[in-house]
């Protein structure tokens, strides 16, 4: 679905993302952890076509990014980005029926269809009683909803989240998570996500990828990468990890921090 083939690139001669190789099958639920800086948020917005690339190559569906139009490309993946600033403020819908625009044709308006497929989404998000709230005055789980939701009226096959749930409490980020993971399974789409909430992840993502200064540091399930000599090298913290009792997945505590 997503393969990215020894990717170099960064912000023109500075260099963030070196020979990365990773690839990606339909229908799966990946976390990308690392560092502040380590170039996550660089990888997603080259992924989307946002930055250039300088050597290798990004391919979608077997297609090389280059090849794809901007509007083919946002038919098959969805960016959610860490910051979202509006210039104007706009209801819930109209937000989330821009989702939409990568279907319209020229000079056309948004369908009954479009609606309708907005309004399931909304439902679906427990966001149908705040259709017509503007934006601006939703609390910052209901925006985070709201950008999911939108990613969804996108229909595309790939979904990238930048740290989705940073300024979340935990119960809405446990919200957040269990929204994802349901829209893993139900509509098999794929997910890769940028956390840093290490114990989240590994419950409920079947793959973790560690990224550090532009490079992979570790890639596999979270039983097998999550461990204290891995995120002694990804964090430069001196972290314990134990087995959860109850689901058996690796998770982090805090030793005695004197
Ligand atoms: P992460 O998302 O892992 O915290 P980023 O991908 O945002 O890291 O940043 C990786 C590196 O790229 C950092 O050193 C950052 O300073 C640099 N960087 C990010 N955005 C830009 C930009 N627009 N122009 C130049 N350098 C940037
Ligand atoms: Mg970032």
């Amino acid at each position: 679905m997503l393969e990215i083939k020894k990717l170099t690139a960064g912000y023109g001669e500075q260099e963030i993302l070196h020979q990365v190789d990773l690839e990606f099958p339909k229908g799966e639920f990946c976390a990308l952890l690392g560092p502040n800086g380590a170039g996550k948020t660089t990888l997603l917005k080259t992924i989307v076509g946002y930055l250039p690339y300088t050597s290798g190559d990004i391919l979608i569906k077997k297609r090389s990014l280059q090849k794809w139009s901007k509007r083919e490309l946002a038919r098959n993946i969805a960016l959610i980005s860490q910051e979202f600033s509006l210039q104007f403020d706009y209801t819930v819908e109209e937000l989330v029926l821009m989702g939409r625009f990568p279907y319209l044709g020229y000079w056309q308006n948004y369908s009954d269809k479009d609606r309708q497929i907005v309004a399931e989404i909304l439902a679906k998000l427990d966001l149908s009683n705040y259709a017509s709230k503007l934006y601006s005055q939703l609390s910052g789980g209901e925006k985070k909803r709201v950008s999911i939701a939108r990613a969804m009226a996108q229909q595309t096959d790939i979904m990238l989240l930048d740290e989705a749930f940073t300024q979340l409490d935990i119960n809405h980020q446990i919200e957040i998570m269990h929204i994802l993971s349901q829209i893993n399974k139900q509509d098999g789409k794929l997910i890769l996500l940028i956390s840093h909430n290490i114990n989240l992840a590994s419950e409920y993502c079947e793959r973790i990828v560690m990224l550090k200064q532009g490079r992979v540091l570790a890639d596999g399930k979270p039983a097998e990468i999550i461990n204290q000599e891995n995120l002694h090298r990804l964090y430069n913290a001196r972290l314990q990890v134990i087995q959860n009792p109850v689901t058996k997945n690796p998770n982090l505590i805090y030793p005695e921090l004197k």
